[in-house]
């Protein structure tokens, strides 16, 4: 999502003249976008203040600094106070004014400041995006959440549900279509619980969505996250089995497998409805891979509890995932719970769920050894290619399964045939975190 809201930050920037730099000393702006769902963000924020800083006095203060993000919209003024050198603190929510804001910094020499929430005329005012050089875009159909789980920031920071219209989502999926995108990545931080109005006014799905854009021609994969288990419908399992240009992938978040730790974190869900859901989204795509995120160490987690996650894990079988110690947010319930585990009980259950989810990430890639997977090669030009030490010239796709695989290349001209564009690759070997595999007959290759 932040990776969506910074490339939006930087349209917004580049429609009123300037220009990205990777150097920092030639830069007239400088946006720190940030995250605050786990500990230590505005730590890192100031942190990366405090380098900034230095340049900026190197320009004599000829340099606008603007802090984004979710950090931003929690603490607000707060910012001011803390480092001298910020002239914009703008919320998640709010960035479409970012133009506007360094306007007025300009001409009022005054510090700005917008944390509203009004996200139906943010993405009326977003430009298009330029120049994407990718083959895989993300965009966003919905945001916010209110199903405020214990533990959790975001109903806080990026504010209540929202959806866009279909018809708004259909032109930006058209528009990046007509760019050279053939993967589509629908992003909310409750996407399955997306309800945008169609252009009859009703209201539509997540489902229907995806059906929609999956008319575009050009648009040869679609996939979306983050899903909730409560808004998992049968509708949407469907359309796993229906769309085959619905990749065979999904993550879906269940944080523990203790019932008595899902209650207490106000997930909405029980392990067994997650338990059924898997069966469910298998019978419909057998060879869907799943994956998940969790939290150990959760106020009130016994060695029961987090046993019965261990076991959830043995019983599904993740193809990735990701996991984390839980961390305090200010303001959520559970930061206030009396039940909190000490930080060495989290550290050994973190270390022996990575274990077992590291263990089957490995078997998983390794069952494709051998076999043929069509990958998507996402940059769509030469822009960043990378030499390896062999001489090689190396490029990164994505499998149907999102795993990320490699490939070697002998020339440019190789790698000319191959950007932007979905090609049977023959995997050779696996890696933890990646497979690596080649064409054969590239020239031929499509
Ligand atoms: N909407 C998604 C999750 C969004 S937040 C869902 O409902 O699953 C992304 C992930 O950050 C969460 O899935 C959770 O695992 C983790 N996370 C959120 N708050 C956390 C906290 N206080 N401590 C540790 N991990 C947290
Ligand atoms: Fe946070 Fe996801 Fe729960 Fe919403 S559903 S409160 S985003 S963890």
């Amino acid at each position: 999502m932040n990776v969506y809201d910074s490339d939006r930050m930087q349209d917004l920037m580049n429609a009123v003249g300037y220009e990205n730099t990777d150097k920092i000393e030639d830069a007239d702006m400088v946006i720190i976008n940030t995250c605050h769902i786990r500990e230590k963000a505005s730590e890192k924020l100031f942190s990366d203040l405090g380098r900034v800083r230095i340049h900026k006095e190197n320009k004599n203060g000829q340099m606008i600094v603007a802090v984004a993000g979710c950090v931003a919209q929690a603490e607000g003024e707060e910012i001011f106070k803390r480092s001298k050198i910020v002239d914009i603190v703008v919320g998640p929510e709010s960035y479409q004014t970012l133009p506007d804001l360094v306007g007025k910094v300009l001409r009022e020499n005054k510090k700005q400041i917008n944390l509203d929430f009004s996200p139906n005329e943010k993405f009326d005012l977003l430009p298009n995006s330029k120049n994407l050089n990718q083959a895989s875009s993300f965009l966003t159909v919905q945001e916010g959440c209110d199903k405020f789980c214990t533990f959790c920031v975001v109903p806080y920071t990026r504010g209540s549900e929202y959806s866009r219209d279909v018809k708004s989502i259909y032109e930006d999926a058209l528009r990046l279509s007509e760019e050279g995108v053939k993967e589509i990545y629908l992003l909310g931080q409750n996407v399955n619980a997306y309800h945008g109005f169609d252009e009859n006014r009703n209201q539509s799905s997540l489902a229907k969505l995806i059906e929609k854009i999956a008319s575009i021609d050009s648009i040869e994969r679609i996939r979306y996250t983050t899903s909730h288990p409560r808004d998992m419908t049968q509708e949407l399992i469907n359309v796993h089995r229906d769309v085959g240009k619905l990749m065979p992938f999904l993550h879906l978040p269940v944080q523990s497998g203790s019932n008595n730790v899902l209650k207490l974190m106000n997930r909405k869900h029980t392990r067994q409805e997650y338990f059924d859901i898997i069966a469910r989204l298998r019978e419909a795509c057998p060879d869907i891979a799943l994956s998940s995120d969790f939290i150990v160490g959760f106020p009130g987690e016994s060695d029961k509890d987090f046993n019965d996650t261990i076991d959830l894990i043995e019983k599904v079988k993740f193809s990735q995932c990701y996991s984390f110690k839980y961390s305090k947010r200010p303001g959520t319930p559970a930061s206030e719970s009396s039940m909190q585990v000490e930080e060495t009980i989290k550290d050994e259950r973190l270390a022996q769920l990575q274990k077992l989810l590291t263990q089957q990430q490995i078997d998983f890639n390794n069952s494709f050894k051998n076999k043929t997977l069509k990958v998507l090669f996402e940059k769509q030009s030469p822009k960043s290619l990378k030499t390896s030490s062999n001489n090689k010239i190396q490029l990164w796709g994505k499998s149907p399964y999102l795993q990320s695989v490699i490939i070697d290349l002998d020339s440019e001209e190789e790698a000319r045939n191959i950007f932007g564009k979905i090609h049977d690759v023959e995997i050779l070997n696996s890696r933890p975190s990646s497979l690596v595999g080649r064409i054969n007959n590239i020239s031929h290759s499509n």
